[in-house]
């Protein structure tokens, strides 16, 4: 076991590189729980039991990008495409607000069908309706001067996980035209232009070592973001990756934990990836230091076709419907789903 570790890392927010390879890498079920319960005591220094909701819209499913892992990438022929209208996305804010959220985040495929100008549009009604929430974008690379125009308009938060912290990692991951840095890059410029920020990587993507996740604990632990965004990889048949192995549950709940001790007072959701590979996902997540979740608000008739991976769940399920099943899920981690911007805390 690894106690003097932990304790190290609860005390410092911080262990040297080998120190955390080591403790990935030989890891032991006593080591998780102590860290387990490490989380959630600093979680709960800082949010209490509250856990925050987002209402997540998936916009869009055209996507000009190739990523060898997403089933939106382009040369996915078999991927069905949709676009949502301004105002079929309101509607779901309509929805949304309804049921409580008061962050909405919306999240495409990179699709050069929405300029600035109509996502401005987009950003600047919502706002205008709901001027208690917040609005998060999670739209991919775009130009500092694009993000700007977003930020101008209204938007408060933008996630752009950056995949892997590892160079030859992410040439794995992604077509030649797409490179690590200019992930960097734009995560520093959204950082720079006053976004509440998020990265992320997936846990178990193809060809991840412990060395590339050290690095990425590193990369967050510098970029020092406000959210940050870890889920399993989970493969789409209709993608080069279709027949790798999944991301594992248990070393996903071990780098919730870790993350929350080197990174206190970050938003982290259980994601639905995390409640697609266990069907106890997202609530071990919470138990492990998570605090935010991420129920779906698009259109029923379109969550299937946005399909980043297989089998992935809340498919079916009308929103208030997901609301309710996930508050009875929060519930029985002893957290509270509680309706609120849930801004980083200060
Ligand atoms: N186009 C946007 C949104 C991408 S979807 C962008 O580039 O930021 C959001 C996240 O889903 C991605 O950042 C990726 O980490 C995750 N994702 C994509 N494919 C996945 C898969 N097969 N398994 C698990 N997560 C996946």
């Amino acid at each position: 076991m690894h106690r003097e570790d932990i304790e190290k890392l609860y005390a410092n927010t911080d262990l040297p590189d080998d120190r955390l390879k080591e403790l990935i890498d030989n890891r032991t079920s006593e080591d998780f729980s102590l860290l387990s319960r490490y989380a959630r005591e600093r979680c709960r220094e800082f949010y209490g039991d509250r856990v925050f909701m987002r209402g997540l819209i998936e916009f869009s499913s055209y996507c000009k990008n190739d990523c060898l892992y997403c089933g939106l990438r382009r040369s996915n022929k078999n991927a069905e495409r949709y676009r949502l209208t301004p105002d079929e996305i309101l509607s779901c804010c309509d929805q949304g607000y309804k049921l409580g959220f008061r962050t909405f985040v919306l999240q495409g495929g990179e699709d050069n069908f929405y300029s600035d100008e109509i996502f401005c549009g987009i950003i600047g009604s919502i706002k205008e309706k709901y001027p208690d929430c917040a609005v998060t974008l999670s739209l991919g690379e775009r130009s500092e001067e694009s993000y700007k125009r977003l930020f101008d308009a209204g938007a408060d938060r933008y996630l752009l996980r950056h995949e892997t912290a590892d160079n030859e990692h992410y040439s794995k991951l992604h077509p030649r035209n797409m490179s690590l840095e200019n992930r960097v890059e734009c995560l520093k410029s959204l950082k720079r232009i006053g976004y509440q920020t998020g990265c992320g990587f997936m846990v178990g993507s193809p060809y991840q070592t412990t060395d590339c996740i050290v690095k990425d604990l590193r990369f967050i632990k510098e970029l020092q973001p406000h959210m940050a965004g870890i889920g399993p990889f989970i493969p789409h048949k209709d993608t080069p990756f279709g027949d790798k192995a999944a991301g594992g549950l248990e070393l996903t709940l071990f780098l919730l934990s870790l993350i929350r001790l080197m990174l206190p007072k970050v938003l982290l959701p259980a994601t639905t990836a995390l409640g697609t590979i266990d069907p106890m996902g997202r609530e071990k997540g919470i138990l492990a230091g998570a605090n935010v979740v991420m129920p779906n608000l698009s259109p029923v008739g379109v969550r299937k076709k946005y399909s980043l991976y297989d089998n992935k769940i809340c498919t079916g399920e009308e929103a208030a419907e997901c609301v309710q099943c996930l508050k009875k899920r929060i519930d029985s981690t002893g957290g509270e789903l509680v309706s609120a911007r849930g801004d980083c805390a200060e």
